[in-house]
């Protein structure tokens, strides 16, 4: 029973457009009622009528410590009674700055903003500023956002609700955008044989926002020689990627430098925080040291950069992200497992602790390969694991996240709770 979620959620939906703040979390993609959350604690959370879930959505990634991690809750509480935010500039935005050049290969300046969507919306302006091009390339089932720009065959919520592209983005501007399959080089290739005027190519470099979608071997490292060859910035999303699947991100583990680089998330460890940056040069190039204009009344408040700091210092000792891969490893392969148990087909993409079920037959490469996956078996198994008491995202197209608040028993536990789960869900 679900009573007390059942009656905010009643309420909710006549107060805020479907009841909640941000899409995916209304359960459109499984069917149900949203958890209403109370609180959470390491790697659980518990909803309004006190039952306490597993947890793999993690905030949808900030919570790479796990959640109300004690030493990020303390420093902020004492930041915040120094107060919330001057609209000046402060030291532990320098000091932020520094944690992230120092760790993100391709970054020598970076600007913060509130938000990965303001992230890849500024990046975008500063590419087009920078190159004096119009069109942008992107690919399908990447989400980089709601900027207008960046919402054209997007993955995440969008590709959740099956929308079509969305009203309200200006045809004239949807058409700068050039929508590609992701992990096809040749079709890159032909794009830029056909347009002259591409200012950027943005790319999640793992895909996170079809569900997880890791890059074909040669992938990046072609869409970096074409960008390179035809005088297109190559932007990095690395919102979800970054300080996720390595330190330095997709960036550092694939060895991969890109002009221009967004952030989100697990820097503003649970914080709004979004981040944008490159190299001297082309960050010069924003407002006031250069022309392009982008500006924040929140950006760089004392409490985001705070909560990014104590995560971002903790981030620093690489044997987190040997441990991440393990106890990710591990729930994947105990997951699969169960599932050919069960005689249930799956497929398990993973790269460090991002990781998708997805309920196909077929290796998920792209788009097309992701949305042959049964969104109703998703959908039974989302339930059936809820009963278990597992939080997964509810959408077959997100990613799950491991974090480091994720024992080795609470994976057990996953690992049987998706025993039970794969075995009865046909029957519920
Ligand atoms: C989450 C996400 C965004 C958008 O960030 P918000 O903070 O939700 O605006 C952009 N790009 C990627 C890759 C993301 O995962």
């Amino acid at each position: 029973m679900s009573l007390k979620s059942e009656q905010l959620f009643a309420t909710a939906q006549n107060l805020i457009p479907g009841g909640v703040n941000s899409p995916v979390r209304a359960f459109r993609g499984v069917g149900g009622t949203p958890r209403f959350i109370q609180s959470a604690r390491g790697a659980t959370i518990t909803d309004v009528d006190g039952k306490t879930y597993i947890d793999y959505v993690g905030s949808w990634g900030p919570m790479i410590l796990g959640h109300a991690d004690e030493e990020v809750v303390a420093a902020v509480q004492q930041v915040a009674a120094r107060g919330m935010s001057f609209g000046a500039p402060s030291e532990l935005e320098v000091e932020l700055a520094q944690e992230v050049i120092d760790a993100v290969p391709s970054i020598e300046m970076v600007r913060m903003v509130s938000s990965g969507t303001e992230a890849t919306m500024s990046a975008i302006r500063l590419a087009r500023g920078v190159t004096g091009r119009t069109k942008l390339v992107k690919f399908e089932g990447c989400y980089h956002g709601h900027a207008d720009s960046l919402l054209v065959k997007a993955g995440s919520g969008v590709a959740t609700l099956g929308l079509p592209d969305s009203p309200g983005v200006p045809a004239a501007l949807a058409q700068n955008t050039l929508t590609l399959p992701f992990n096809n080089a040749a079709a890159l290739e032909q794009v830029f044989a056909e347009h002259a005027d591409i200012a950027a190519v943005i790319i999640e470099p793992v895909v996170g926002n079809m569900g997880c979608v890791p890059p074909k071997p040669g992938y990046l490292e072609a869409v970096r020689t074409l960008t390179r060859n035809h005088g297109a910035l190559l932007i990095f999303d690395e919102v979800m990627t970054g300080f996720r699947i390595a330190r330095g991100g997709a960036q550092e583990r694939y060895g991969i430098t890109p002009d221009i680089t967004t952030l989100g998330k697990i820097i503003g460890g649970g914080l709004p925080v979004g981040a944008y940056g490159g190299s001297r040069d082309i960050m010069n190039s924003v407002a006031p040291a250069g022309a392009v204009y982008q500006a924040g009344t929140l950006s760089g408040n004392p409490l985001s950069m705070t909560a990014g700091l104590v995560t971002l210092r903790r981030l620093r000792d690489e044997s987190v992200y040997e441990q991440l891969e393990n106890s990710t490893k591990k729930l994947c392969g105990g997951l699969a497992a169960a599932a050919q148990e069960a005689g249930v087909t799956t497929v398990t993409n993973r790269v460090g602790s991002m990781w998708t079920s997805f309920f196909t037959s077929e290796p998920v490469v792209d788009w097309d390969s992701a949305n042959k996956s049964d969104r109703q078996r998703y959908g039974k198994f989302f339930h059936a694991m809820l009963n278990e008491g597992v939080y997964l995202a509810p959408s077959q197209f997100e990613a799950a996240f491991v974090s480091l608040a994720h024992t080795d028993e609470i994976i057990e536990q996953t690992i049987e709770a998706a025993r039970k789960a794969l075995t009865r869900m046909d029957a519920d």
